[in-house]
């Protein structure tokens, strides 16, 4: 299949942990969507993962294991490149120039820095605050027209759009300013423990959490015990965020609407609604775990993606890596 003359859409994931239903609903499964109509660079953001509490050999095997897990999900590598955030020059090297253009004021305002700092505070390191930068760097080296990311992630896309404005601005046009592409529902799927806050990787109560992975007994007990409002009206409410993120969840397995599911439950218990919700994402993941235990044992397969959609990746950054430089001024290096 030719690739040539499609729009660009740029989608990483952190490399750390695994991937969560919030993950999948918010994201992955928009990527899966698009990967006909756009040339997709689907990236392991293992430089991003840093900047949390880490530990090497862990992050190692998370970045093979988040790549088994796209593809389980229905990515393939026919259609999209994917490759490793840190096996490309140009992202860092994009993000220091992107950075000088950067206010600090406008870092120091992101949402995510600031729960960071107050979730990590014993690390709040330097590259929690510029991860934002790093991420314009990412999606701005491929010019990317759309960036399928879940909510959290529209400020973030919103500041890229201004940095390339401004390096549009002073340097004279370059970059395509990106557009954020959030799914209508599913964007914000929030933990099930406490649904105030959203579904985590790295939620302390992993009862939280529905993790790609976990078997389906495991689902199905966490589904159970979510928390729940009070009154015992199954509606999508402001004040009843419990039931708000459950039949959130179901609308955005089944694509039968929020409200059509309001009326299928009306006079039904929250024990009947849990029940389903369990048997959807049971059903959904169920082939995602199969498919996931026979690819990420299969490591030859996985390092050749990787090589290949690397040599794609290299490809786009080197030409745009090479504009940006000479446009800000850099002398061209004699080859
Ligand atoms: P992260 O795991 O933070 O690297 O996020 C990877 C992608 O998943 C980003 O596009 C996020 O916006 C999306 N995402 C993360 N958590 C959620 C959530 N709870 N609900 C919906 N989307 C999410």
């Amino acid at each position: 299949m030719s690739l040539l003359n499609k729009p660009v859409a740029l989608s990483l994931m952190r490399a750390s942990g695994n991937l969560h239903l919030g993950n999948y609903l918010g994201a992955l499964k928009n990527w899966i969507a698009m990967v006909n109509d756009y040339e997709c660079f689907i990236g392991m953001a293992d430089m991003h993962a840093i900047t949390e509490n880490y530990k090497p050999a862990i992050l190692r095997k998370d970045t093979i294991n988040i790549l088994a897990q796209y593809l389980a999900s229905g990515l393939v590598a026919e259609k999209s490149h994917f490759f490793l955030q840190s096996h490309i020059i140009g992202h860092t090297e994009l993000a220091w120039v992107l950075g000088c253009l950067t206010p600090l004021g406008q870092l120091e305002r992101m949402t995510q820095f600031k729960e960071k700092a107050k979730n990590q505070r014993s690390n709040i390191n330097a590259g929690l605050l510029y991860y934002p930068v790093l991420m314009a760097s990412d999606i701005l080296l491929y010019n990317a027209d759309k960036v399928p990311v879940g909510e959290d992630q529209k400020q973030h896309v919103e500041l890229c759009r201004d940095i390339a404005q401004k390096f549009n601005n002073n340097f004279s046009e370059t970059f395509k300013l990106p557009e954020v592409y959030i799914p209508k529902v599913g964007a914000r799927i929030m933990s099930l423990q406490n649904p105030g806050i959203k579904m985590s990787k790295s939620d302390d109560n992993l009862n939280g959490t529905l993790f790609l992975l976990d078997p389906p007994h495991l689902l199905r007990k966490k589904i159970m015990s979510a928390v729940t409002d009070s009154g015992n009206e199954i509606v999508a409410r402001k004040d009843k965020p419990g039931m708000t993120n459950l039949l959130n969840i179901l609308s955005s397995i089944t694509n039968i609407s929020i409200n059509e599911l309001e009326k299928q439950f009306l006079g039904k218990g929250y024990a009947e609604l849990k029940d389903t919700v369990a048997e959807a994402v049971i059903t959904l993941l169920e082939p995602i775990q199969k498919k996931y235990t026979s690819i990420i044992n299969d490591k030859s397969y996985l390092e050749k993606i990787i090589k290949e959609g690397a040599n794609a990746a290299q490809n786009r950054a080197n030409k745009m890596l090479r504009k940006v430089y000479r446009k800000v001024g850099f002398v061209e290096r004699s080859r």
